[in-house]
């Protein structure tokens, strides 16, 4: 057994001590990040202790930033991405520069260079990925049109930072710095003789080369690979496929073209989304991103020094005052000025109101370079701790302003209301709350129904039980966590509950008090199992019908207090029995495989 063992050390007590702290925060109704954070600090070597290996850290946590991407790529088309850019574009480019212009003033009140001011304020304008993703899952705000504003306008801010960082080192001698000499990453540095502009070409033929490169080959390739893997019958191999592929193509595009990793996974993500078979398979290796995106947030954490806090006072506060005031101001006024809600711009800016991985990444170039003085960089660590620990209360406090600014805005406000609008209901279905497809922050608005039953799971299961609720004229809603599914069901004008069953304000928001009927048709009997104590708990009359896959299942679901449990494998075989032994010849149903003929 080998006594020196950092990685693991470092993975354990960062696992370990994000979980506790994570569970403690939520006991207190806070969002879990904060409790990684202080995982982070004390793991960290500002405090006493164990301290674990920053440098292993931070790159477990660029695992978890290429692993996000990769999972937001999976959700968006590049119609997504296009279909926002009139918005994304120009936001992103105001906003750095506004952010960027206040970085530069706060760096001439403190005395440095305009070199420094400008490293420094480039480094507040973006925002963290993980940040704003964790945010915006949490909220079920991903596949709305303001999450898609609010990630291409992200995806603009990384192009503009992948930019700065290839011109930084060219520049450095004209900004008052030092040129870097000794450069590892040779090919994606350039010689100073190519001029700015030269510079400046050559970076963005990369990365249209990247991108040409993805859509050209990358899209007969990846899926091919993936056919290819799903002959050998392994799910093993097809998982190692799909993440052989995101990481390989994140650490590709870093190296060969000069995109960021996060960029590089993200275009991954959005090609394999392109195919339904390996878009679910890719989905099922998505566990696996929760846990490194925990550790980003735990890597940040040990950076921060709690002491600084006292010695640097006024300019971390003036640093905190850019990130979440100044950008927020700019990001507000360019969405309303492209006639948005108000509540998209307010939710805009929220989301992009902190700093992270990137912020990083250019401070420690600028302080390599001798551009950025070392208090530059502890400024912008404790602007990036403080911004990402204060983010979830900007939402809350958006939440605050909205109806105050929308009443201020009154009847001047833009008439035309952006929001797509849902399909309308079919007559004589049920009412649909879901006509708005906008999911807003908060506890889901409870439903009006009575006397209806709440179908939980719209896949395999769900669906045909769905379909028949419907023809049956019996009302129902949906209660479903995958967007995808969750678009579809809207389509067809179903009442849907976007979010976990499982959250008590989700299943809540179905009036389960006043429901006649409960049909759990997920897979997962842990999950079941609180929401049959949960549904009991507030009506113990209601019927509950749920579906199981071992005898063990069965078991637990019917000690919870399920009336009639449902076992998968066990109706399948009577399927086949029956098929079997004559009974019947009707199979030949949409659910049924027919064995393809091979070509
Ligand atoms: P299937 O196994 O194909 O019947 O699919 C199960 C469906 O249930 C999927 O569409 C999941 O998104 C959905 N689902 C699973 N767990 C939950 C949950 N806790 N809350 C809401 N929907 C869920």
């Amino acid at each position: 057994m080998p006594h020196d063992t950092p990685l693991i050390a470092t993975i354990v007590a960062g696992l370990g001590l994000a979980f506790v702290f994570g569970a403690l925060t939520n006991r207190f109704r806070i969002p879990p990040l904060v409790g990684y954070l202080v995982a982070g600090v004390l793991v960290g070597p500002n405090t006493p202790g164990f301290v674990a290996d920053a440098s292993l850290a931070n790159e477990l946590a660029e695992i978890g930033v290429i692993l996000l991407m990769f999972g937001v790529g999976l959700h968006f088309s590049l119609k997504d991405l296009l279909s926002v850019r009139a918005i994304a574009v120009p936001g992103a480019i105001v906003q750095i520069g506004f952010a960027t212009l206040l970085g530069v003033g706060l760096a001439w009140l403190l005395g440095w260079s305009p070199g420094a001011g400008l490293v420094f304020g480039l480094a507040l304008s973006v925002a963290s990925t993980v940040v704003l993703l964790r945010a915006l899952q949490e909220r079920r705000l991903i596949e709305t049109e303001r999450g898609r504003i609010a990630v291409g306008w992200l995806i603009v801010e990384d192009l503009a930072m992948v930019l700065a960082l290839v011109l930084l080192p060219a520049l450095a001698g004209v900004l008052g710095g030092q040129p870097q000499v000794d450069d590892h990453e040779s090919l994606l540095s350039l010689p100073a003789s190519y001029g700015i502009w030269g510079v400046v070409g050559v970076t963005l033929a990369k990365v249209a080369a990247f991108v040409v490169v993805m859509l050209v080959v990358g899209r007969r390739v990846i899926p091919w690979i993936l056919h290819y893997v799903a002959h050998t019958g392994s799910r093993e191999l097809f998982r190692l496929a799909v993440l052989a592929i995101a990481l390989g193509v994140a650490f590709g595009a870093a190296k060969l073209f000069g995109v960021s990793l996060a960029l590089g996974a993200f275009f991954a993500g959005m090609i394999m989304s392109e195919s339904e078979l390996s878009h679910r398979a890719a989905e099922e290796s998505l566990p696996l991103r929760d846990a490194f995106s925990v550790l980003f947030f735990v890597s940040v954490g040990m950076l921060f020094d709690p002491f600084s806090l006292i010695s640097n006072g006024l300019p971390i506060l003036a640093t905190l005052a850019i990130i979440i005031i100044g950008k927020s101001i700019a990001a507000f006024v360019i969405v309303i000025a492209f006639r948005y809600p108000i509540a998209t711009a307010l939710m805009i800016s929220a989301s992009l109101a902190q700093i992270g991985e990137f912020s990083f990444i250019l401070a420690e170039l600028g302080v390599g370079l001798k551009l950025l003085p070392e208090q530059g960089r502890d400024l912008i660590l404790a602007g990036a701790i403080l911004s990402i620990l204060l983010n979830p209360l900007m939402f809350l406090v958006v939440d605050w302003m909205k109806p105050w600014l929308e009443k201020r805005a009154g009847k001047a406000a833009p008439a035309e209301e952006r929001r797509p609008i849902g399909p309308a209901t079919e007559p004589g279905q049920v009412a649909s709350v879901s006509a708005a497809p906008e999911k807003e922050d908060g506890p889901p608005p409870r439903t009006t129904l009575a006397g209806h039953s709440i179908l939980i799971g719209y896949g395999r299961v769900g669906s045909l039980v769905g379909a028949a609720l419907k023809e049956a004229a019996l009302p129902f809603l949906v209660i479903e966590d995958a967007d995808k599914t969750l678009a579809k069901l809207r389509d067809d004008g179903v009442e849907t509950i976007a979010g976990n069953a499982a959250n008590a304000d989700v299943f809540a928001a179905a009036n389960p008090e006043g429901a006649k009927r409960l049909i759990l048709a997920i897979p997962n009997a842990f999950e079941a199992g609180q929401i049959v104590l949960r549904a009991r708990a507030a009506n113990p009359a209601i019927s509950i019908i749920a579906r199981a896959h071992s005898d063990a299942e069965v078991e637990h679901l019917k000690g919870l207090g399920a009336d009639i449990v449902i076992m998968g494998e066990r109706e399948i075989a009577r399927g086949i029995v029956e098929v079997v032994t004559g009974k019947t010849t009707d199979w030949a149903g949409p659910a049924v495989e027919i064995n393809p003929q091979p070509a």
